[in-house]
């Protein structure tokens, strides 16, 4: 039996951590703070912005919200962006994707000073994650690396497994996973003999976006397996990209759907936010 990995555990225990720095941050005249634009009605954008907003509340971040109507033009999103950029008072600076259709989120996410980017979606943060010296890190593999140091276990010398290569979860975990001393293969939708790398895997991340992709005969018995999917199965309950009733027995860690690394991603936008305040302050 697997041995589940509390993404809510890790993730109050972060955010509890970032609370102490926010104050320790606060008493030295520096406060810390994120502004959020969403641009128009999408619902469960609505909900994402709310929750990135209470948790902002709950660990002392200032945080701005900009709703902007659906009609929004790419110039009108752009000033935005830039005035932002030049406000002393916006330490981070989210844009909630996705976009409406007319508008382009590359020419957006360009836009936001890299120092502000608490996504880490900018193309310098990118590069510097690759080479190992991001201070910004991407939050939902940051979560994963987080949940795993958490449970003690490091990915140094191990074979670990990424299914998934998109720009979000996939290419950036396998970069975390590599900087971490882990032997990487990154698999995709044109690998070849899936299964077969999958079973060798020590620490397997699976990031397709499929529900119960992953059984129990592409897991290595003890492996740590980590399921970044999120889906509603046909009785509207929600499950990962991990059949987990078949692979939990097998495993010897598992990230459970929900509450495993889906609470991880705010704590550690909260993280980055606290970091972009450090580095405009030049703490870091
Ligand atoms: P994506 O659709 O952008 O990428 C999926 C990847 O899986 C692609 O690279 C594709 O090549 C690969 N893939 C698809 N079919 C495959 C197959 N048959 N064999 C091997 N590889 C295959 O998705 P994403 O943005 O990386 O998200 C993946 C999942 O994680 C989704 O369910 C998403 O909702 C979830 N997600 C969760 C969080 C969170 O906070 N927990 C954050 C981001 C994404």
């Amino acid at each position: 039996m697997a041995k589940i990995i509390s993404g809510k555990e890790v993730s109050a225990f972060i955010q509890s951590k970032m609370t102490d720095e926010v104050k320790y941050l606060n008493e030295k005249g520096i406060s810390v703070s994120l502004a959020v634009i969403i641009v128009g009605e999408d619902p469960a954008s609505k909900v994402y912005v709310a929750n990135k907003k209470k948790a902002c509340e709950k660990l002392g971040i200032v945080s701005y919200e900009y709703a902007l109507p659906e009609n929004t033009t790419q110039q009108e999103l752009l000033d935005l962006v830039n005035e932002l950029n030049q406000r002393a008072d916006v330490n981070g600076i989210l844009c909630q994707l996705p976009l409406p259709k007319h508008l382009d989120e590359t020419s957006v996410i360009n836009a936001i000073d890299p120092d502000k980017d608490v996504d880490c979606f900018h193309p310098v943060n990118v590069g510097k994650v690759s080479i190992g010296n991001g201070k910004l890190l991407p939050c939902t593999p940051a979560g994963i690396m987080e949940m795993m140091k958490y449970e003690g276990i490091s990915p140094e010398g191990k074979n670990c497994v990424v299914i998934g290569r998109s720009n979000i979860v996939g290419k950036p975990i396998s970069s975390l996973l590599l900087n971490a001393n882990g032997t990487v293969t990154t698999c995709h939708s044109k690998t070849k003999n899936l299964a077969e790398i999958t079973s060798q895997a020590d620490i397997l991340v699976a990031a397709v976006g499929r529900p119960l992709f992953v059984t129990a005969d592409m897991v290595k018995e003890g492996a740590v397996v980590i399921d970044v999917g999120i889906h509603r199965d046909e009785n509207n309950k929600l499950c990962g990209d991990v059949d987990f009733a078949s692979v939990e027995p097998k495993a010897g860690y598992i990230t459970p759907v929900p509450g495993g690394v889906g609470p991880m991603t705010i704590a550690m936008l909260m993280c980055n936010t606290v970091t972009a305040a450090k580095i405009q302050n030049g703490v870091i």
